[in-house]
């Protein structure tokens, strides 16, 4: 195994020594062979704001000058409050909590774990609620709960017989894979929003906590917005069964599609929100799940609280790097930015690509577009070169982002897949 490796628990076949990063600044990451590769994928949506912002540098020096660590459940600080209260003020008042986690896949266990303990809090407790719901394909990371409630074959199923939870799953939102011929998208939403109500009988309403959904699907899916009316007729069936909805931003939240949660755009507000990446934009790692006043109210009565505590909960220095990323965001009027560049790019990958013979689709909201690869455009059989073009974009000084839908193998295995979508995400800064 060569030095390069160490860092990896299984042998890499990629060339890894040549992808060796030594700076970063801007858009612009620079190979230890002197290369600039532009990241035009953000890593994987994460750098909302870019590499190497001198403003987050110092806010968080200026945070560990203060305090570099103080237990989460004893203590807080300053920056971990103004950061929870940002985010709660964002939704403009939509949201009443929120809690600072580490990484997108703890946030949605996080999501989960409360979810559950919300039906024993309230009165009178459903104990009976322990089920959740998620769409086919879909990915919410990779700890053991987040993994069960998503539906990547390739990464999941070795680990099906450790799985604790009991998930039921229904289509995802896809109109260009899914929608019939001569179906309206009122009809296609009737459709989705029927199946979701049979899986809510056929588990027995009284058995299910929760829905779990992105609502502009991110690496599964390829960029996939719900279409209009999906997510106000989701809401309403889990209503109808009262059940929560959960909504994964880990991806497309934070600015990533345009505004800043995601949910702004159709106005449909869940009951519990998670958001990740582009929330610190990488500097350190951190993640939050947000909740609304039905959620919250239930533990703020009698002596309940919510069952969960981490050592790096709320940790200062990555409140301090997001608490300065958003206001970057917003000082630099970064969402504006994302919509203009992100119309601007539309208008490019449909004028130069869109006639491709081997592009079947061309989707996504914001700075977020996925394009789909198929073998024809009339059949849309599925094609493979996902990996290949990711390969000759890394060579013309892009970052690779390649992903295979659920259509395509369903993710079937990890190793020597080839995709079928690729990804395109820069960082908001982008001119
Ligand atoms: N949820 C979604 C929608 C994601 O895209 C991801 C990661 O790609 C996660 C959750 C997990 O986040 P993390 O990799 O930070 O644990």
């Amino acid at each position: 195994m060569s030095v390069t490796q160490t860092a990896y628990l299984y042998k890499h076949t990629s060339p890894f020594e040549s992808r060796t990063i030594v700076a970063a600044s801007g858009i612009w990451l620079t190979l230890r062979n002197g290369q600039k590769i532009l990241d035009a994928t953000s890593g994987a949506a994460v750098s909302s704001i870019g590499h190497g912002d001198a403003r987050v540098k110092e806010a968080v020096v200026s945070q560990l000058d203060e305090i570099a660590y103080c237990h989460p459940g004893f203590y807080q600080t300053i920056c971990a409050q103004d950061l929870a209260t940002f985010l709660v003020n964002s939704t403009h008042g939509k949201m009443a909590r929120a809690l600072l986690t580490g990484s997108g896949s703890e946030a949605v266990e996080t999501a989960m774990k409360l979810a559950r303990q919300y039906f024993l809090e309230v009165s009178p407790p459903q104990p009976t609620r322990c089920r959740f719901i998620s769409r086919q394909g879909s990915w919410h990371g990779c700890t053991i709960a987040a993994l069960s409630v998503g539906d990547f074959k390739g990464r999941k199923t070795m680990y099906d017989p450790i799985f604790p939870i009991n998930v039921g799953r229904v289509s995802a939102c896809s109109p260009y894979r899914e929608l019939r011929k001569g179906e309206t998208t009122e009809e296609y939403v009737a459709r989705l929003a029927q199946e979701l109500d049979n899986k809510f009988r056929e588990l027995g309403p009284e058995t299910v906590c929760a829905f779990i959904i992105e609502p502009v699907s991110g690496s599964a899916l390829g960029c996939t917005p719900a279409v209009p009316g999906y997510l106000e007729a989701m809401k309403a069936v889990c209503d109808r069964y009262g059940a929560l909805l959960i909504f994964d931003e880990v991806m497309c939240g934070m600015g990533r599609t345009g505004t800043l949660h995601a949910w702004e755009y159709d106005g449909v507000v869940p009951d519990i929100e998670v958001v990740g990446k582009s929330l610190g934009s990488g500097y350190i790692p951190i993640s939050a799940v947000l909740a609304t006043e039905r959620v919250i109210s239930v533990f703020n009565s009698g002596t309940k609280y919510f069952a969960h505590g981490q050592t790096y909960q709320s940790h200062p220095a990555a409140c301090a790097a997001a608490l300065e990323v958003q206001r970057i965001i917003q000082e630099d009027n970064l969402l504006e930015r994302v919509r203009t560049m992100g119309s601007y790019l539309e208008h490019l990958l449909k004028r130069q690509l869109g006639d491709h013979p081997h592009v079947g689709d061309i989707r996504g909201r914001g700075l977020f577009w996925a394009i789909e690869f198929v073998a024809d455009k009339a059949t849309k059989a599925p094609f493979e070169p996902a990996l290949k073009v990711a390969t000759k974009m890394h060579e013309k000084g892009m970052t690779r982002g390649y992903d295979i839908s659920l259509f395509h193998a369903n993710g079937s295995a990890d190793n020597g897949w080839a995709g079928d979508h690729i990804l395109l995400a820069p960082p908001y800064i982008v001119q």
